[in-house]
């Protein structure tokens, strides 16, 4: 069968999502391509395993960007998941959702239905949360978020108490009511195993008829017929395939991909897409453009106290907490890397929180692909404090090389390239030094290794910025929605501007950043498209 009613592209955090809700009432056939392959390996169940998905190409795209001239020309590594449940099958699992702020923002640039208390009932929707549900939490939903305070590490408690000395409140629950705060995460998992999308949303479907899902299908191009988009042509194990639908192409292929898949079918910038001799079909200037990203940086600290590191860095260590979680799927191994965090203002007069803080009672040397693996922990016991901007002003953009779809694009993330990006970085790291001076940790820091003591002044700061800083996996806003089609890519419908029987379902549609990590909104993004396209087909507008 290649006749469908609809195609998603991409089977990731948000594409998963919109694979259940709209083949969940049995009216519609949907086919679901996935570049990557089945999510049915250990890295990816048991959370620590992140350590090792990281540089795994078998699950991972594993983009380079173009050098950044504002870090020295240094060349950022970007993890994106190519696999079931896409990055929501490769991340670090915090649970945040953002700030109502963000996304009255979102409305307020020209989108309707997207203020916060439209998107709430989507995010609850989507979640079971194990405190149970009230006006903010989802209680019965498909994606589990997990306390995780019965295996902790004791610092967290110091990094809490040390925040509370600075001024900074104890936050029990960054997504209910207000975000602000210190505190610890909550992560999408149930039972110690990971909680990607294709867990929460394709398992359930899986014996679904009208739903067929193809595994290791990369979608080339979208098939246009008189300006209407109606099929996918893909390359699935070295055979290039075609696949028609009669309703929708939904693109949910990520930050990334999505806007490489729009202009790689004729969509985007026409002198671009021109030059690497592709067919125009829309000439939309803003595929590709607007590209945002959290920029963070960490600072490592010795500490007189073990850390996880003293459980994790011998193979002995490494064997009897693999053994602990192999047989009761708890103990460190059951935690993402970050387990403590928070939500702060780094100056007077913000109305809101512009800064997010993490704790990791582990700490590990960053390595290029390839290296050092993430998941060995220093040699002695150590952690971080890290901080990343939440709201930056730079803006990036990515572009096709070539018309060839298995060419990465150039991605051009344009970090610190306004004055107040540099500014706020620098504020984050003197808030790191603060609470690192708190009394809480004056029995516990032994030394600060990185960036060391000698730093101590802006321009210091700026250059050990420059030197050090890094993504924080974050990118979005390359297909961002707006009402005008000369900048915007999708509507508020989420439907392309200028072609017609196509939308963008993912992160890339974000007008702008939200206030802390990504994947929640991805999901609600997911959720509250599949409710828009369900009710626009059965409405039939
Ligand atoms: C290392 C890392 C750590 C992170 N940590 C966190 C965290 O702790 N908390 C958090 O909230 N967020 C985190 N994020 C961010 C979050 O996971 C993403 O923002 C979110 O998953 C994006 O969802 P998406 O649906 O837009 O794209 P994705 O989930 O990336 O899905 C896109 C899917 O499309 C597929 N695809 C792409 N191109 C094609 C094609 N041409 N044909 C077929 N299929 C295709 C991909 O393989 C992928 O499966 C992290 C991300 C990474 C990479």
């Amino acid at each position: 069968m290649t006749q469908y009613d609809f195609i998603i592209v991409g089977a990731g955090s948000a594409g998963c999502v919109l694979a259940n809700r709209l083949s969940a009432s049995g009216k519609f056939k949907v086919l679901l391509l996935e570049a990557g392959g089945s999510d049915l390996n250990f890295w990816i169940w048991m959370p620590i395993g992140y350590g090792k998905t990281f540089y795994k190409p078998s699950v991972n795209w594993m983009y380079e960007t173009e050098p950044n001239p504002e870090l020295n020309n240094r060349v950022s590594y970007w993890p994106r998941g190519k696999v079931m449940g896409g990055s929501s099958s490769i991340n670090a699992m915090v649970y945040v959702r953002g700030q109502p702020q963000d996304f009255d923002q979102w409305r307020d640039m020209g989108n309707p239905g997207w203020g916060w208390s439209e998107v709430l009932p989507y995010f609850k929707k989507s979640e079971c949360n194990d405190r149970g549900a009230d006006d903010f939490r989802g209680g019965s939903g498909p994606v589990h978020v997990a306390t995780l305070d019965k295996f902790l590490h004791p610092l967290c408690q110091t990094f809490i108490t040390a925040g509370e000395q600075v001024q900074i409140p104890h936050n029990p629950d960054f997504n209910a009511g207000s975000q602000e705060g210190i505190g610890t995460y909550q992560n999408t998992a149930k039972d110690g195993l990971r909680m990607s999308t294709a867990r929460a949303y394709i398992g359930p479907a899986s014996r679904r008829k009208n739903l067929r899902v193809e595994k290791n299908a990369l979608a080339t191009r979208i098939l246009f017929e008189d300006g209407r988009a109606v099929g996918v042509a893909y390359r699935q194990r070295g055979q290039d395939k075609q696949a028609f639908a009669s309703c929708e192409v939904i693109v949910s292929s990520g930050a990334i991909n999505s806007p490489h898949l729009l202009q790689l079918s004729g969509i985007g910038p026409a002198a671009l897409l021109k030059s690497k001799g592709i067919d125009v079909v829309c000439d939309s200037p803003g595929v590709g453009q607007n590209l945002q990203d959290h920029l963070g940086l960490d600072f490592l600290y010795r500490s007189r106290v073990p850390t996880l590191n003293d459980q994790l860095h011998s193979w002995r260590g490494k064997l009897w907490q693999g053994l602990r979680y192999v047989l009761t799927r708890g103990g460190p191994l059951s935690l993402g890397v970050n387990q403590g965090g928070g939500f702060v203002r780094s100056r007077p007069g913000l109305s809101r929180p512009n800064m997010q803080l993490f704790f990791s009672p582990v700490s590990y040397t960053k390595a290029p692909p390839g290296k050092r693996p993430l998941m060995n922990p220093d040699p002695f016991s150590g952690f971080l404090l890290g901080m990343q901007p939440m709201h930056p002003t730079s803006r990036g953009h990515l572009a096709i090389k070539s018309a060839d779809p298995s060419v990465p694009p150039e991605i051009h993330p344009n970090y610190l390239s306004t004055d107040l990006d540099k500014q706020e970085m620098i504020e984050g790291s003197k808030l790191l030094r603060k609470l690192a001076a708190a009394p809480a940790f004056a029995d516990v820091i032994e030394s600060e290794i990185s960036p060391g003591i000698d730093v101590q002044s802006d321009e210091a700061f700026l250059e050990d910025i420059r030197q050090r800083v890094g993504t924080v996996f974050h990118p979005i806003g390359t297909c961002h929605m707006g009402p005008d089609a000369r900048s915007a890519v999708v509507d508020a419908e989420l439907r392309v501007h200028g072609v017609g029987g196509l939308r963008v379902v993912d992160a890339s549609v974000f007008p702008t950043l939200t206030s802390g990590n990504t994947n929640a909104p991805a999901i609600m993004v997911g959720e509250k498209g599949a409710d828009m396209i369900l009710s626009s087909y059965a409405t039939g507008t």
